[in-house]
């Protein structure tokens, strides 16, 4: 069972192939982050073009580096969304094409689903007992923040339960907008990240609300931990929010006189683009009290992330935790999410820092279920752009 995927939907082409759902021959992505990173986020008609330009090299280049030949390959996989339509649309083309040409079957992928197979993939390369369903899934990135209870549903099969989202803003772009805020560079994770290790978490008390779930329901609410009424449809909303903090943090920065610092530090950083998140010279350009503020905004988020997760595992029975998406590579959020699930003796895992960034491997890795039973795509099959993992 060869797996030839293709993945588009944001600012990343990449190709992949992947034998039994587990073992990646090849895994290219060719990334788009510096293009965009002028313009502090992705533009979707330069993505669309890049993918153009993109696409057959780099599957040519999965081929190669797998060493076999079209020929071999049994089932060509792609995403089908969620994602920007244009994007998402120059994979599946090529990817109906191949198919079509070869006479393979086509298989349609949700992204999202595929954030979650990174990690349970990795967990079987490394030949781990395999994480028993059910599991709550966590994907975190700079387009989503999502909880999910994934079960079993059949022979090998899996089936999703959307049991939280975020309201308005994913928490990656919370990350990204207050670095923005602050000066820093983008993507802003990665600068937030090695950043906060040098300030006081608890220097500004950030607080989380409540979030009120969409339609009310009686009996399901956090804070008196009723158990769950019977009955399909059921279920509780775990959601999140993540735009106060940001305004938030805008107006601490504008109380305390420290726009003027962030402006300083973005003309800085202009002229050194070479210069890393995490060297010397980057963290002189903070003051104490700019370090402080990005420690305890990080602090608050990752917080916030891990008491809807685990209060999320627990309302759901789930028997491990997933954490995944650009978001996961955050070291604070790994530390308090291992430190947590050991504490609760539930099994957390997440994706190496190449899974956890959008990718082909996880693509077809998430195929493999439906390469297995059969669940092929028709030459409908197109782009759907707001496409959903297990409702809600
Ligand atoms: P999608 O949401 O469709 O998966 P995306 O490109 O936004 O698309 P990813 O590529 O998975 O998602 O993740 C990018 C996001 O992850 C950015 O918002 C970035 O700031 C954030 N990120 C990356 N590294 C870190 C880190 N170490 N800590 C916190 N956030 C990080
Ligand atoms: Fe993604
Ligand atoms: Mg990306």
């Amino acid at each position: 069972g060869l797996i030839l995927a293709i993945e588009s939907s944001c600012d990343e082409t990449a190709a992949a192939v992947v034998r039994g759902g587990c073992e990646a021959l090849s895994n290219v992505v060719a990334s788009q982050m510096k293009l965009h990173a002028n313009y502090g986020g992705v533009v979707p008609e330069l993505a669309s073009r890049e993918h153009l330009r993109n696409i057959v090299p780099v599957v040519r280049a999965a081929m190669e580096q797998a060493g076999v030949s079209l020929d071999d390959v049994d089932a060509i996989a792609v995403t089908e969304g969620p994602g920007l339509a244009g994007a998402l649309l120059v994979g599946i083309t090529y990817a109906k094409a191949l198919s079509f040409g070869l006479g393979k079957p086509l298989i349609g992928v949700n992204h999202l689903e595929g954030h979650i197979h990174a990690v349970l993939m990795e967990a079987r390369q490394r030949a781990e007992s395999p994480m028993e369903l059910p599991l709550l899934a966590l994907v975190v990135s700079g387009g989503h923040t999502h909880l999910y209870l994934a079960e079993q549903r059949g022979e090998g099969g899996w089936r999703y339960r959307n049991v939280g989202r975020t309201v308005d803003d994913a928490a990656g772009e919370a990350y990204d907008k207050v670095a923005k805020l602050l000066g820093l560079g983008y993507p802003g994770g990665p600068w937030i990240d090695v950043l906060a290790r040098r300030g006081n978490p608890q220097a500004v008390p950030f607080r989380f609300g409540q979030i009120k779930p969409r339609a009310h329901r009686e009996g399901i609410s956090l804070s008196n931990k009723k158990a769950p009424a019977k009955g399909s449809g059921d279920v509780a909303s775990f959601n999140f929010s993540f735009s106060g903090i940001k305004t938030a943090v805008l107006r601490y920065i504008e109380t305390h006189e420290m726009r003027g610092s962030a402006e300083a530090r973005r003309g800085v950083l202009a002229e050194h683009p070479e210069w890393k998140p995490g060297s010397e010279e980057t963290a002189a350009l903070c003051d104490a009290e700019t370090l402080d503020l990005i420690a305890s905004f990080q602090h608050a988020v990752v917080g916030n992330l891990l008491r809807q997760t685990f209060a999320a595992a627990e309302r759901f029975g789930a028997r491990g935790v997933v954490v995944s998406g650009g978001v996961a590579a955050n070291s604070e959020l790994r530390r308090r999410f291992q430190a947590e699930a050991h504490r609760r003796g539930l099994p957390v895992a997440f994706p190496s820092l190449a899974l956890s960034t959008d990718n082909a491997a996880m693509i077809a890795a998430a195929a493999w279920p439906k390469f297995v039973a059969g669940e092929f795509a028709s030459e409908a099959l197109g782009a759907t752009p707001q496409l959903r993992l297990g409702g809600a």
